[in-house]
C-alpha cells in the first residue's frame, strides 16, 4: 500500500469514527491526521504543532492539537509512547511493526526496516490474543556515544599508567 492510500484509508477511518461520535469532521483534523501519518517515527506534540504552523494553511493552537491528538488516540488511529521521558504520539499502522534503536547515551532514537523480523514475528503464535501491532525497542550505544566512551576509557587508562 503506498502512502497516499494509507492516508485516505485513516480519513476515512476517522470520518467513521467522527460521524459515530457526532463530532465534525473538520478540515484542521484530516490535516493534523495526515500530518502525523506522513512521518514514519514518533512525533511529539510540539514538534506537530510546529510541523502544522510551517506547512498547513491553517492557525492551529497548541490546545487543539493536544485535543485532537486525545480524539486520535480514542479512535486507536495514534498510539501514544513515552521515550527517553518524553511523551511522543505515533501512527497505528495495524499491519506494520517498528523496530525502534535507542541510544543510552544521547537518546538518540532511530528506526529500521526488517523484512526477516517482520515475517518472524508474523509467524508467532499468539494464543488467546488478537495482535494489532508491535514494536521493538533495542537498547545500546550509537557510534558517536561508542566512539566517546573509548576515548574516555583510555584517557582513564593513560592516567592510570602514568600513576604507576
Ligand atoms: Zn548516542
Amino acid at each position: 500500500m503506498d502512502k497516499a492510500d494509507v492516508i485516505s484509508g485513516v480519513r476515512q477511518e476517522l470520518a467513521d469514527y467522527l460521524r459515530l461520535k457526532s463530532k465534525r469532521i473538520t478540515p484542521e483534523r484530516n490535516q493534523l491526521l495526515e500530518a502525523i501519518y506522513s512521518v514514519d517515527s514518533a512525533i511529539s506534540a510540539e514538534e506537530l504543532s510546529e510541523e502544522m504552523s510551517r506547512s498547513s494553511r491553517f492557525r492551529i493552537s497548541r490546545a487543539t492539537v493536544y485535543n485532537n491528538l486525545k480524539l486520535f488516540e480514542d479512535a486507536g488511529l495514534v498510539r501514544k509512547v513515552f521515550l527517553n521521558g518524553r511523551i511522543l504520539y505515533e501512527r497505528t499502522d495495524r499491519s506494520k511493526g517498528v523496530i525502534r534503536l535507542i541510544c543510552g547515551g544521547c537518546g538518540k532514537t532511530t528506526e529500521m526496516n526488517s523484512d526477516k523480523v517482520r515475517r518472524q514475528i508474523a509467524l508467532m503464535p499468539t494464543r488467546r490474543f488478537n495482535a494489532t501491532g508491535w514494536v521493538l525497542n533495542m537498547y545500546g550505544l550509537c557510534s558517536r556515544c561508542t566512539a566517546d566512551l573509548k576515548r574516555r576509557q583510555n584517557r582513564l587508562n593513560k592516567k592510570h599508567k602514568d600513576k604507576k
